[in-house]
């Protein structure tokens, strides 16, 4: 005797991928399989409402533009294409999150009700040099407190926002360098 369940079921057609297609987190591993299985990626693309989210997803950018329905913090229309989340509060959480790793450093914990007087006092911080930085592999990063994450890549180029690159490119780049990834992860950004 089976009870009903409520999870969605299972197509043995993707068993072998030991991943379902599912829509609420759309990752790397989803996009390797949409690749190799055009089945999977006709099944996942039904189930993904919106052909931008899809499609950002099938090019690997980090977000897509969303025009209907604005964030309800912020207003922005631009999404996260893993898991449709606004991008720009995401962002501003890479930026609380620098916050949390400086005060071990710098236990100066300031709780500002003022949203641009905060990013005031961040960019007089940037300013100063104030910055993390960190080696991922072949490359080395630094975090400034308004968010701008600036890339030393292995040939010495120096990107100085990451943030002006679009996602295309981050992904190319992710893909000769996946230790960007990390740096990404680490930065709050993926
Ligand atoms: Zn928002």
């Amino acid at each position: 005797m089976s009870k009903p369940s409520k999870r969605p079921h299972n197509d043995p057609r993707f068993v072998l991928h030991q991943q379902q297609p599912r829509a609420n987190k759309l990752g790397a591993q989803q996009r390797r399989i949409c690749q190799a299985d055009p089945a999977f990626r006709k099944a996942l693309e039904a189930r993904v409402n919106d052909p931008r989210r899809f499609a950002a997803f099938l090019a690997g950018m980090p977000s897509y533009v969303r025009l209907s329905a604005p964030c309800d913090r912020c207003g922005g229309f631009r999404r996260r294409t893993r898991d449709r989340a606004c991008y720009t509060c995401h962002l501003n959480r890479g930026r609380e999150n620098f916050e949390r790793m400086k005060a071990g450093l710098a236990p100066k914990v300031k709780q500002s009700r003022d949203g641009y007087l905060d990013m005031l006092d961040r960019q007089r911080r940037e300013k100063n040099d104030e910055f993390i930085i960190k080696e991922f592999g072949r490359i080395s990063v630094r975090w400034f407190p308004t968010g701008r994450l600036e890339v030393i890549y292995p040939d010495g180029y120096v990107e100085p926002d990451l943030s002006k690159v679009s996602g295309q490119r981050v992904w190319e780049l992710m893909e000769m360098l996946p230790e960007l990834k990390d740096a990404l992860i680490w930065a709050g950004w993926y």
